[in-house]
């Protein structure tokens, strides 16, 4: 079957935030590439949703850590789309996965440094770069950033020095692929309950209290509050925002 249906691939789709964005994108109308790391379940729950919604999708295993591994994951990602939908190309392509480690800078060690470097900003950028000629001119690139680039939290240096890596990463991909039409913007998260949270909530039931009260919208953000930010990139009304960070956190610390 052709298609002439936009396509996003989104990282870390199985869960939170990324899945969010998937089904958001879906509702949008794009067909969505879904991938995970370990949840390969999870990831299939989320396909069947996309279809519920009237939209394709399937998913793809792929720990953005294994650089290595990108050549394969472009080959497979080649023969699905054009199996499945007889499509060469995407045209979006959302840098999602991560993790979170909280540990205050005199403890973090050089293990957690660099895996926290491994998938939130050297397997974002050689991903992207592995990737660049299966993005369709005209298309876009969005990055996942935090909240934690402009604010700062004890414990998570490391992990929002990695963040803002990839936001200037972002303005240097607009610069160098406009001439193809590609935008490249950043979304900006604040604190959002997810799995990525869900163990640092349990263990201080207060943080929660404490985050609404410095959110001017007076809650912690839900999945819900993200997905549709990412999908309306994607769509042509967003085609003159270009190395944007666009922040959602529902006014975090003004
Ligand atoms: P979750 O823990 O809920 O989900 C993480 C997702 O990333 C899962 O799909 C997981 O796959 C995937 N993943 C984890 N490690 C890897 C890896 N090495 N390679 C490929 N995929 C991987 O996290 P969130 O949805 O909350 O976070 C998503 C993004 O949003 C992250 O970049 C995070 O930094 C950012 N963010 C989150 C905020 C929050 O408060 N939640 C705030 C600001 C930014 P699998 O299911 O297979 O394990």
């Amino acid at each position: 079957m052709s298609t002439s249906n936009k396509i996003a691939l989104v990282t870390g789709s199985s869960r939170g935030l990324g899945k969010n964005m998937a089904l958001a994108l879906a509702k949008a109308g794009l067909d969505v590439v879904v991938t995970y790391n370990s949840q390969a379940d999870e990831a299939e729950k989320v396909v069947k949703e996309i279809a519920t919604l009237g939209r394709r999708a399937f998913a793809l295993q792929l720990n953005v850590s294994q650089v290595a591994s990108f050549e394969g994951f472009s080959s497979k990602l080649s023969q699905q789309l054009k199996a499945n939908w007889d499509a060469s190309k995407i045209d979006f392509l959302v840098n999602n996965a991560g993790i979170g480690i909280n540990r205050p800078l005199a403890e973090t060690s050089e293990e957690q440094f660099d895996d926290l470097m491994g998938i939130h900003f050297k397997g974002a950028f050689f991903l992207t770069q592995k990737l660049l000629p299966m993005l369709n001119d005209q298309g876009g690139i969005i990055n996942i950033s935090t909240g934690l680039t402009r604010f700062a939290i004890p414990g998570y240096g490391a992990y929002a020095s990695m963040k803002g890596a990839i936001e200037t990463y972002t303005k240097y991909l607009a610069k160098e692929l406009g001439a193809r039409g590609i935008r490249a913007n950043v979304v900006a998260p604040g604190a959002i309950e997810t799995d990525f949270n869900k163990a640092a909530l349990e263990q201080h039931p207060e943080m929660r209290g404490f985050i609404a009260s410095q959110t001017a919208l007076g809650r912690i953000g839900a999945a819900d509050d993200i997905g549709g930010v990412v999908a309306f990139l994607c769509t042509d009304s967003a085609r003159w925002v270009n190395a944007q960070r666009l922040e959602a956190s529902g006014g975090m610390f003004l």
